[in-house]
């Protein structure tokens, strides 16, 4: 049968591998001239440093399926994801911090030397603002977790220029856990498997997408009227973008890269924060540490702004609060009641999706869509529900 993904991003690719090995004829077509997504790396031709061109990528799983899929197309190296962040102490000083906040980070802030259970006891019997019942917002859970000094300065204004809006506005749950380790792990990922891809994600997703029955056409903009050509559709595009926008935007929040290089070691770590409100941008990502077993002297690094996304922007984190998940119920409706197409990944879905889940969504609903081949079942428009 001849199928057709919209988007040449891990979900495009995973799904049409999938199906090719099926037997199936794929087209894949992306607007972009490359293939890969978001997940796009690409040398830079002055300096040699692989730039994660869409913002920083690291790849974490405790999915032991999807790292062993990865690790079929791509060697993977180790990297840890270790972040710091520049904000100011309680006494107004600035300074350089570990995160996520840890033992190290509470250590050097609050100027002591606690260990494990003194640092516990510290940060919920003097800090906590136990005050505090029953917290609604992102604000008082911070508080009422971490206390005002913490929450001022790792919480409070990266998430103001993060989200465009006062933490105050935003519903507790986003902080579900105390967010600080008493030990001193400044991992920032918990997962079993971590790791880069030696030649980039380009190279990786090129390989995925590399079978003679896919045929990957760039610089196409997916047509509605097209879908008809085939026997059925995956679109890994926006899922208001599908249905032209009818019923109103889905909101997003967009990213504006401010690329510079340097001659040397700008920054001596891949990702540094920058928790004060006063300076516009979130971070700073300086791409040659993200691969370790490289040696360049020249570096390119991105100072990354964030902003309410509009209709020309590309669209990066799905907002998904009350106003938007209303929209998005009937975008759903709309989508159930259309055949011929699935709708995928993290534009398809109006999710934050990492990569490790992006594959493995795309792995079950490549399985579950043979499955409805072999059985005759009409293939839905989500095998993941979108809300
Ligand atoms: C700033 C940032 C940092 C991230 N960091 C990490 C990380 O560290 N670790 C991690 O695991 N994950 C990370 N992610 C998540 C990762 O980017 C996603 O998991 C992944 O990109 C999802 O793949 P996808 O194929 O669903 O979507 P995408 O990569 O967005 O691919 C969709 C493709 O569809 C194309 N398209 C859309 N509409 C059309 C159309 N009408 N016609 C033709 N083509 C179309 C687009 O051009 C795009 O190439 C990050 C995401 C962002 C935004």
């Amino acid at each position: 049968m001849k199928f057709l993904m919209v988007g040449a991003g891990l979900s495009g690719a995973v799904i049409g591998r999938h199906l090719a090995e099926a037997g199936h004829e794929i087209t894949v077509v992306d607007s972009r001239p490359h293939i890969g997504g978001n997940c796009y790396t690409e040398r830079d031709a002055d300096t040699g440093v692989m730039v994660h061109i869409y913002g920083p990528h690291i790849f974490h799983t405790d999915d032991a399926e999807v790292w062993d899929y990865v690790n079929g197309f791509e060697t993977f190296l180790p990297y840890k994801n270790r972040v710091k962040t520049t904000s100011r102490d309680p006494q107004g000083e600035l300074g350089v911090f570990s995160l996520p906040v840890n033992l190290h980070t509470i250590n050097q802030f609050f100027r002591k030397t606690l260990r494990p259970d003194e640092a516990r006891s510290f940060i919920t019997e003097e800090q906590a603002d136990t005050s505090i019942a029953d917290p609604q917002t992102f604000e008082e859970q911070a508080m009422r977790f971490v206390g005002k000094d913490l929450y001022e300065a790792f919480f409070k204004g990266y998430t103001m220029k993060q989200w465009g809006c006062h933490p105050s506005e935003l519903p507790a749950s986003i902080l579900k856990r105390l967010p600080v380790r008493f030990n001193y792990d400044d991992n920032y990922f918990f997962h079993k498997f971590q790791g880069m891809p030696e030649s980039g994600y380009t190279a990786m997703i090129g390989k995925i997408l590399d079978h003679p029955n896919i045929t990957v056409k760039l610089e196409t903009v997916f047509d509605r009227s097209e879908a008809g050509d085939y026997d059925h559709v995956f679109y890994s595009g926006p899922l208001d973008g599908w249905f032209d926008y009818e019923l109103g935007r889905l909101g997003y929040r967009t990213l504006d890269f401010e690329r510079f290089t340097y001659e040397g070691d700008y920054q001596g770590c891949a990702v540094m924060n920058y928790g004060e409100v006063d300076v516009p941008y979130t971070r700073i990502t300086e791409h040659k540490h993200f691969t370790p077993w490289e040696n360049h002297e020249g570096s390119v690094l991105y100072r990354e702004f964030s902003r309410a996304a509009e209709p020309e922007d590309i669209p990066y984190y799905p907002i998904r609060q009350v106003e938007e998940k209303a929209l998005l119920s009937d975008y759903v409706k709309l989508a159930e009641a259309t055949s011929g197409v699935t709708f995928v990944g993290r534009l398809g879905t109006y999710r934050y999706l990492d990569m490790d889940v992006t594959i493995r969504e795309a792995l079950d609903t490549a399985r579950g869509f043979v499955q409805c081949l072999e059985t005759g079942e009409k293939a839905p428009a989500f095998f993941v529900a979108p809300l």
